[in-house]
């Protein structure tokens, strides 16, 4: 047996603007350098997006490629029918070689053992494959110093079928602060990284380094291959990169895609002075009426939202009363007329005049955007809009 979805029926779901996530990628790619290329980065469900519809959304903007953590992931993307270039910027375990040369992602490669299983799985299947090497420019994550590097394409080389592609690294703060002498630091370790390779005989085709903040703010960042991760999703890689893009006279008015929605579950009245849910953390001061919603830090909507959200019914906020239950959480609409069982009930996203932002809800939580839209439940559906 399988429910009805539509909209309203379920206790929650996710409308996905399909048009915003285009909209996104064909305004970075307007502004890409010449002979770059865009990947959208669509991990972790695409933000939470939903995989299936945010790769068609990108791939209609005009993204070239897609950039995937895990072969899982490309294996989703796959069977749903992508054909564009996967970049597999996770962890492969060698185990996994045979699948990764079947599949033909791009894959990141930063040790022997790796490229040893890649070698062997290529020449088994008599089929090309393609290795990025990570190099390490000061994120002290995945990555390879330019010796350990060389080491590597050395080894690649001995192999008929495997083809050293190019390489890739990752900035660690360009994003959290306005002062970007760190990021170019990184950036002058990964132009001298790639001019030692070439002046050793192996020339690099493909170079990126580029995530949302630099492909905004850097073109010189571009290369062949930029990153495009959560500005595809129409929100800023932080406050800090929106004030430094400001400095950019450029008009770049991203468009969120994301709503969350619920509804209400009940309606009651409640007495002057009674305690509201786990721990009676929150008491009321006057008779108060509270709807009781169908969403809880199970869903992704964290616990640590407790007294602290609002939710959006009837166009007006509800502030969210007592602690975030795993599946339920309660909010005072004592000042909104008429809400009803049924009724629509926004989390994230807008409603008439009003709206409560990614960012909203991740300086409630004491987090960040990325982990607000990520960490929604996968089995909540997500439906194009
Ligand atoms: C997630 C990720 C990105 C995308 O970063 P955004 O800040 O979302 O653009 C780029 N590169 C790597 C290696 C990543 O893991």
């Amino acid at each position: 047996m399988s429910l009805p979805i539509e909209t309203g029926l379920h206790r929650s779901y996710c409308l996905i603007e399909r048009n915003a996530l285009a909209h996104n990628i064909r305004l970075v790619k307007a502004n890409l350098a010449p002979g770059a290329k865009l990947a959208a980065v669509v991990k972790s469900n695409a933000y939470g997006h939903g995989c299936r519809i945010a790769w068609r959304a990108f791939a209609e903007g005009g993204a070239d490629w897609m950039c995937v953590d895990s072969l899982h992931e490309a294996v989703e993307l796959i069977d749903d029918g992508c054909t564009c270039p996967i970049f597999n910027m996770g962890y492969i375990p060698p185990q996994h070689a045979r699948e990764a040369v079947a599949l033909g992602v791009h894959a990141i490669v930063y040790n022997q053992e790796q490229v040893m299983a890649f070698g062997a799985a290529s020449s088994a299947a008599t089929k090309p494959f393609r290795l990025i090497i990570k190099l390490e420019t000061g994120t002290q994550r995945q990555g390879l110093g330019i010796k350990e590097a060389i080491d590597l394409v050395k080894t690649i080389a001995r192999f008929p079928y495997l083809v050293f592609e190019g390489i890739c690294s990752h900035f660690a703060n360009i994003e959290d602060t306005t002062d970007h002498s760190y990021a170019r630091e990184q950036l002058r370790a990964f132009n001298q990284f790639a001019e030692t390779l070439t002046q050793n005989g192996y020339p690099v085709k493909l170079r990126s380094i580029a995530n949302s903040a630099a492909t905004i703010l850097w073109p010189e960042t571009h290369f062949e291959l930029a990153r495009m991760g959560i500005t595809a999703y129409g929100m800023w890689p932080s406050g800090e990169c929106r004030v430094s893009a400001q400095r950019i006279p450029k008009d770049l008015v991203l468009r969120p895609a994301l709503t969350w929605k619920t509804i209400v579950a009940q309606v009651k009245d409640v007495p002057a002075g009674a305690f509201i849910g786990y721990g009676c953390s929150y008491q009321t001061t006057h008779p108060s009426r509270i709807a009781i919603l169908p969403v809880g830090y199970f869903d992704g909507y964290h616990r640590a939202l407790s007294n602290l959200a609002h939710v959006l019914v009837h166009g007006r906020r509800a502030p969210v009363r007592g602690r975030i239950c795993m599946n339920m959480c309660m909010a005072d609409v004592t000042d909104i007329e008429n809400v009803c069982p049924g009724d629509d009930v926004v989390l994230l996203g807008a409603q008439q005049n009003e709206k409560i932002t990614a960012e909203q809800l991740a300086s409630w939580s004491h987090t960040i955007n990325y982990e607000i839209t990520t960490q929604i439940q996968a089995n909540i559906p997500r439906i194009p809009n």
